[in-house]
């Protein structure tokens, strides 16, 4: 059976999922990870899980004796059947039905169903993923109720109560910071400066206020305005 004490989360060294694993080693006595690999045009993020992880030993004692195993799955075949942005030589831009081109129809519904699939062998009842409807990219899949719907659909398929987390759902990018300062304090807002990655364009060379980025793209965008309404106090 599942435990109760036990979550998995959608971890993938970004602003959004590091700041998810916090508020799971906040919540849950024994927190995994698990990471894909989909043929990302960039691999800059998945870099950066590694010592994101580590990193938030020194953010919180507690922390360090919750954070269990990290999970990758390859999950390449996703970009053997999208056409994205994110996973081949295409300019990032509105498409005809006003949604990016950097979206892989059905990501977040496949990412879904193999974390439950792991949480299962690993007996975690809980799944936390960043989803968002604010500051919405626009990705159907990433609305609460595809959330809800994956919910039932997992727990009917696999005869398990698992319970779906998305901390971020209602909370906009200044939000999403200032939860990471009630979680971790100055530290973990340092480190998700420092250590997370967002750019669309896998730019790293540039270190601004809110972090690593080409700055220009919708990802750095987000990020930085973000970052700007929550360091003034918004
Ligand atoms: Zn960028």
């Amino acid at each position: 059976m599942l435990d109760d004490g036990k979550a998995l989360v959608l971890f993938s060294g970004g602003q959004d999922s590091t700041t998810c694993l916090a508020w799971a080693l906040d919540k849950f006595g024994s927190v995994e990870t698990i990471g894909f690999v989909y043929g990302q045009r960039h691999a800059v993020e998945m870099t950066c899980r590694a010592p994101v992880r580590e990193a938030m030993w020194g953010v919180n004692a507690d922390w360090r004796a919750r954070l269990g195993a990290d999970h990758v799955i390859d999950l390449s075949v996703l970009g053997a059947v999208a056409e994205s942005a994110l996973t081949q030589d295409i300019e990032i831009a509105m498409n005809a039905e006003g949604l990016p081109t950097t979206f892989v129809p059905g990501r977040n519904l496949v990412f879904l169903t193999f974390a439950a699939m792991l949480a299962y062998r690993r007996g975690a009842r809980h799944i936390v993923g960043g989803m968002c409807e604010t500051d919405f990219s626009g990705y159907p899949d990433c609305r609460d109720d595809s959330v809800k719907a994956m919910q039932l659909a997992l727990n009917i398929g696999m005869a398990r109560q698992f319970v779906l987390h998305t901390p971020l759902m209602w909370i906009d990018k200044a939000a999403t910071w200032a939860l990471a300062k009630n979680l971790g304090g100055d530290k973990l807002v340092e480190m998700i400066v420092s250590e997370t990655h967002t750019c669309y364009h896998g730019e790293r060379s540039t270190r601004h206020a809110w972090g690593y980025g080409c700055g220009t793209c919708p990802a750095c965008e987000l990020r930085a305005q973000g970052f700007h309404k929550f360091s003034a106090g918004g």
